[in-house]
């Protein structure tokens, strides 16, 4: 029998330019699947509807890049700079992970996800120190529910073997029984991705050996480039092309530093870029680079990267690049003595990065990213009678601008109800009991490792 979900008298923000806003309309959703979007549907008496009068409905938020098995780290490194980053967390924390931590981090981040209305995750997952972790990782992801694409990583147990002109490749034949264990379908709510170092972290018989990995077993990859004091100037984007390694398969995380010709190198390869913009103002990563890469007819999204230094919500990130994009071009205008281009990044255009553009970052656009009758019901809906929300001028401005995580009410991923009325619907204290006995772990095991050197 088919289940049938109604979402009833919802302000619906489609993201979709053939549907558009129906300030008041009804999604049916069937088996998980969105069938329709109107202003009035009649459903059948076997429907579960949902009310969704005085809520905002959109598509679920998509974040291209977190960092998941960072969650019981939070907050450890508030004032780092990217530099300090690798000593603080990679060099320290990192190595003395384990699978535990991983499962404990990745089930209360994508938890975290959820509950902020992320509905798609990219786990760039770069602690596989033995092959334990990487199934601890994807225990969680599957436990939670959420729509995930698993970006297998390297270990992280020594700073120097693996981000100092590593020679040492990720192991091909984990990789493969990741693939074969976990991914038999790519149609399914997990995918796999690689998450790959790069040139000038790794040799390029490392790069080259880790690129032919990713496309032997046809997964795309990630990679992030041009951040940093040290990695802005290894000129990154233009080594791969130099190796024959670009392709559409690539995700370029950051690009602060890509210079002019590596913005087109990234263009005319077809590779899509995840940006970070909370991470790249703050740890001096460089300037989050919308408009460049809308500018050279990219389609950038947004990401997380690490809560170990920033919230964990898109509504952070979407401020953030919003903020900080429009400040550039402001000090610009001011400079020039002009008024501001007709181009300024818009509330709405925030809205399309952080769902639509994610989905195809992801390469999923096919399945999510917007509410659009044949993709899979990824669907939040957001409070707007909340004193913060209300009255709503602009919907789709309500949600980047107004809205919070608090203001989540509903959660749905593939068809499955994950939050309702504002409560996730999940073990919270486990996951909250599991990542605090993670965190005193590691900082145990931190300390005692201090002590031995
Ligand atoms: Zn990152």
């Amino acid at each position: 029998m088919t289940h049938r979900m109604l979402l009833r008298s919802g302000h619906v923000v489609t993201m979709d330019p053939a549907i558009g806003d129906l300030p008041r309309g009804d999604v049916l959703i069937e088996d998980g699947k969105i069938t329709a979007v109107e202003q009035r549907i009649d459903a059948d008496v076997d429907a579960e509807v949902l009310d969704m009068t005085g809520r905002i409905v959109i598509p679920g938020f998509v974040d291209t890049h977190r960092h998941t098995w960072e969650t019981p780290i939070r907050g450890c490194a508030p004032d780092a700079t990217l530099d300090d980053y690798f000593v603080d967390v990679l060099d320290t924390f990192a190595p003395v992970y384990t699978p535990e931590d991983v499962y404990a981090g990745n089930l209360a981040g994508t938890l975290e996800c959820l509950n902020a209305g992320i509905t798609t995750l990219v786990d760039w997952s770069h602690i596989n120190n033995t092959p334990e972790h990487p199934d601890a990782a994807l225990q969680a992801l599957t436990e939670t529910g959420i729509r995930a694409q698993y970006a297998y990583g390297s270990a992280n147990t020594s700073l120097s073997d693996y981000w100092f002109d590593s020679g040492i490749v990720m192991p091909g034949d984990d990789v493969r029984r990741i693939r074969s264990t976990y991914f038999a379908s790519d149609r399914g709510l997990l995918t796999m991705a690689l998450a790959t170092r790069g040139p000038g972290f790794c040799t390029n018989d490392v790069v080259t050996a880790e690129w032919g990995l990713a496309r032997e077993l046809g997964i795309p990859l990630t990679v992030h480039v041009a951040m940093g004091r040290l990695a802005g100037r290894f000129g990154m984007v233009k080594q791969l092309h130099g190796l024959g390694l670009l392709g559409p398969d690539t995700t370029y995380v950051h690009c602060c530093y890509l210079s002019e010709e590596e913005w087109r190198m990234v263009a005319d390869s077809g590779g899509t870029v995840s940006v970070s913009p909370q991470v790249e103002t703050q740890m001096g990563h460089g300037w989050p680079p919308v408009m460049q890469a809308i500018e050279h007819g990219l389609r950038p999204s947004l990401s997380i990267d690490v809560v170990t230094t920033v919230p964990g919500d898109m509504f952070t990130q979407i401020r953030a690049a919003f903020g900080a994009e429009r400040a550039r071009v402001n000090a610009d205008c001011w400079q020039a003595n002009l008024p501001v281009p007709d181009t300024m990044l818009t509330a709405r255009q925030m809205l399309e990065i952080a769902t639509l553009n994610g989905a195809h970052v992801a390469g999923l656009e096919d399945r999510t990213g917007s509410l659009t009758p044949g993709k899979r019901a990824d669907v939040v809906a957001l409070d707007a009678t909340a004193l913060n929300m209300a009255p709503v001028h602009d919907a789709a401005a309500a949600v980047t601008l107004s809205a919070d995580v608090s203001n989540v009410d509903t959660v749905i991923v593939d068809g499955v109800i994950h939050k309702r009325d504002g409560r996730l619907l999940a073990d919270v204290g486990r996951a909250r009991r599991l990542v605090e006995e993670s965190r005193d772990r590691l900082v145990a095991a931190t300390e005692a490792r201090k002590r031995q050197t």
